[in-house]
C-alpha cells in the first residue's frame, strides 16, 4: 500500500466557494475540505488498520511543531458537501464493501481542529453508509458528532474541556520535551478509566524523544508508545 490511493480532486468538484466564516454556525450541509484519501491508520491503538481520512480545515489551537499548517486557514480551502465527501468515500472504499457488512472500514475525521465544525450530520450519515465513525481532535472545542472511536490529543496551546475529556477512548499525548511527561500525567489523571494511553514523540525529535519515552514507559506501564508509523513507511 504505497501513496494516495484515494484522493479527492477538489479540481473536479468545481469552483467551491471560498467561506471565511463559522462554518459551524453558518452551513451544517458543507464542510471544508483539505484532503481525503485511503490509507492505514499510522498511529494509536487503531495503528496498521485501513482508514479513510478526511481532514478538515481550520485551526485555533497553534501547535508551533504542526505538521499539517497548510489546514489552518479555514478559507484557504473548499467547503465541499457532505452528500460529496461521503460519495467519495464510498467510491474509494468500494473494494472493503464486504467488511462493512460486518461494520467497517474505519473513516478518521482529522484536521486541523476538527471539532470546530458540527459533525453531527457528517457522522451521521457515515454511520448510516455502516462505517466506523474515528476522530483525532485537540479536545478544545466542543463535542459533536457520533462517535465509535475518540483519540484526543491534547495540546498546552489550547487545553481540552472536561467534556471531551471524559469521552475520549484514547490519550495520545505528543512528547517533545521532558515538560510532556507532566502534562500528560495531567490529562491522564482526567479521562475515564477505559482510556487508552500513548505517548508519540513529535517527528521532528523523536530520535532525541522516542528513548526518553521509553525509559519512562518502563517506570509507568499503564502508558504505550506510538510511532507515526505512516511515516516511516512513506505513506499518507
Ligand atoms: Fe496542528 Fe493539530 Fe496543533 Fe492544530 S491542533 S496546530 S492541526 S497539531
Amino acid at each position: 500500500m504505497t501513496g494516495k490511493t484515494a484522493n479527492i480532486s477538489l479540481e473536479a468538484l468545481g469552483d467551491s466557494p471560498q467561506l471565511n466564516v463559522d462554518i459551524k454556525r453558518f452551513n451544517s450541509s458543507g464542510l471544508p475540505l483539505v484532503e481525503a484519501f485511503y490509507t492505514l491508520q499510522g498511529e494509536g491503538f487503531h495503528q496498521g488498520k485501513a482508514a479513510y481520512f478526511i481532514r478538515l480545515a481550520g485551526c485555533d489551537v497553534g501547535c508551533f511543531w504542526c505538521d499539517v499548517k497548510e489546514s489552518w486557514q479555514e478559507s484557504a480551502h473548499p467547503v465541499i458537501e457532505i452528500e460529496e465527501i461521503i460519495r467519495e468515500a464510498k467510491q474509494s472504499t468500494i473494494n472493503t464493501q464486504q467488511s462493512m457488512v460486518n461494520g467497517g472500514p474505519i473513516i478518521v475525521i482529522t484536521g486541523g481542529e476538527p471539532l470546530l465544525h458540527d459533525l453531527d450530520e457528517l457522522t451521521r450519515q457515515l454511520q448510516v453508509q455502516h462505517f466506523k465513525t474515528h476522530i483525532e481532535t485537540s479536545g478544545s472545542s466542543p463535542l459533536s458528532g457520533s462517535w465509535d472511536w475518540i483519540c484526543l490529543s491534547p495540546k498546552k496551546f489550547k487545553k481540552p474541556l472536561q467534556e471531551v475529556l471524559k469521552a475520549a477512548n484514547e490519550l495520545k499525548v505528543i512528547v517533545y520535551n521532558k515538560s510532556d511527561f507532566k502534562w500528560a500525567e495531567e490529562n491522564a489523571a482526567l479521562v475515564s478509566s477505559g482510556c487508552k494511553l500513548y505517548l508519540q514523540p513529535e517527528w521532528s525529535k523523536s530520535a532525541e524523544i522516542t528513548p526518553l519515552i521509553i525509559e519512562y514507559i518502563k517506570a509507568n506501564p499503564q502508558w504505550q508508545l506510538s510511532l507515526q508509523v505512516h511515516k516511516y513507511i512513506n505513506i499518507p
